[in-house]
């Protein structure tokens, strides 16, 4: 964060605020809390207290989504949608930033699909929420906000960002982790964009979307629930296995990854691990998964493997294409190729030695 100071600062701070909905202005509607619209008067009184607080003014342009939502209602479209307007948005007038307000709940999940939209832009965007609506004692909003506009006065370069509690977390490795502290979220993996963004081909996006699902394995998985899954979601799946990369591996189950992968349904594998990555072929089990056709998903969150299977799948990718962009580094949302791995570091005999001494 940047310092708070006093002193008028010269350049204003352009920025673009786009309101989806989610906590930030929600209101009790008598059986629970909802989504509410017109908030814009209340976000430039925000705005004027930043201005007080720092000398810095903001020059705002506000937009709220047609339909507030509680994000638990965000679909596929939902990150379209956010996308489209932030383009069109920094192309028509180039703000410094532009800030989104969004539920915290599917914010990782459309932070990250909105990253790999927006991966050209050259301007950052901010997402941002509150655990306590705006205005209610104890809220964070205002807090919340105040931190998108410190870190886009800050400039953290292009990319898409969550800034709450007290941190900026690169879209792509962060994760909601708390419902009830301010810090809802974590960078659940280092960020390490690659030197040079990887050159993606641009294909036509294809008109029909094929659905992408996520799946967690659990034990006593049955063959069947896994069926349908993959059924459901024909465009691919993110198979949340644990540690570096296991499930029940059952020859019914092995078969119905292996029917899958055949007939041009991605099986991506990413872990239920907070630290550590997915390697293939360190246990038999993952081993069977790779030899009927799973792909490693290395180190990516679950949100992230989501948001860049579907965004492959969107843009037409299959077969060893779309593995091979899966396993590169595009925009930081992987650290280690997905590859095998050398056992890590902490495993190494010297590292045991060491701690038993
Ligand atoms: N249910 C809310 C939402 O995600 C939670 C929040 O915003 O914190 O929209």
């Amino acid at each position: 964060m940047i310092n708070r100071g006093t002193a008028r600062s010269h350049a204003a701070l352009r920025v673009h605020v786009l309101y989806t909905g989610g906590t930030f202005g929600m209101a009790d509607r008598g059986a629970g809390m909802g989504p509410r619209s017109g908030i814009g008067a209340e976000i430039a009184d925000v705005i004027t207290r930043y201005d007080e607080l720092t000398g810095r003014s903001v020059e705002l342009r506000y937009a709220e989504f047609d339909r507030v939502i509680d994000s638990a209602e965000a679909d596929p479209g939902t990150a379209f949608r956010i996308a489209e307007w932030v383009r069109y948005s920094v192309e028509s007038t180039r703000p410094d930033g532009v800030v989104v307000i969004h539920g915290t709940d599917t914010m990782a999940y459309v932070g990250a699909r909105v990253a790999f939209e927006l991966r050209d832009l050259d301007v950052p965007v901010l997402f941002t929420g509150a655990q306590i609506p705006l205005g209610h004692p104890g809220s964070d909003a205002q807090r919340n906000l105040h931190l998108a506009l410190d870190s886009i006065a800050a400039q953290p370069g292009p990319g898409t960002y969550i800034a709450f509690g007290s941190a900026l977390h690169p879209a792509l490795r962060a994760s909601k982790r708390a419902c009830d502290d301010y810090d809802g979220f974590t960078t659940v993996r280092e960020f390490t964009p690659p030197p040079s963004p990887a050159f993606l081909p641009r294909r036509h996006s294809t008109t029909t979307r094929l659905p992408v699902g996520l799946f967690t394995v659990f034990p006593g998985l049955h063959a069947e629930l896994l069926t349908a899954a993959l059924r459901q979601y024909p465009g691919g799946i993110v198979l949340e296995c644990y540690g570096s990369g296991t499930m029940p591996h059952g020859a019914e189950v092995i078969e119905t990854i292996r029917t899958a992968t055949r007939r041009g349904t991605p099986v991506v594998v990413i872990t239920q691990c907070d630290s550590g990555s997915v390697d293939l072929e360190r246990y038999l089990p993952g081993r069977a998964l790779l030899d009927a056709g799973a792909i490693s998903g290395g180190d990516m969150t679950r949100e992230a493997a989501l948001a860049k299977l579907a965004y492959l799948v969107d843009l037409g990718f299959s077969g060893g294409q779309l593995r091979d962009w899966m396993m590169t580094n595009l925009l930081g949302e992987l650290s280690n190729p997905a590859t095998t791995t050398p056992l890590p570091t902490a495993f190494r005999e010297d590292a045991l030695t060491a701690r038993s001494r």
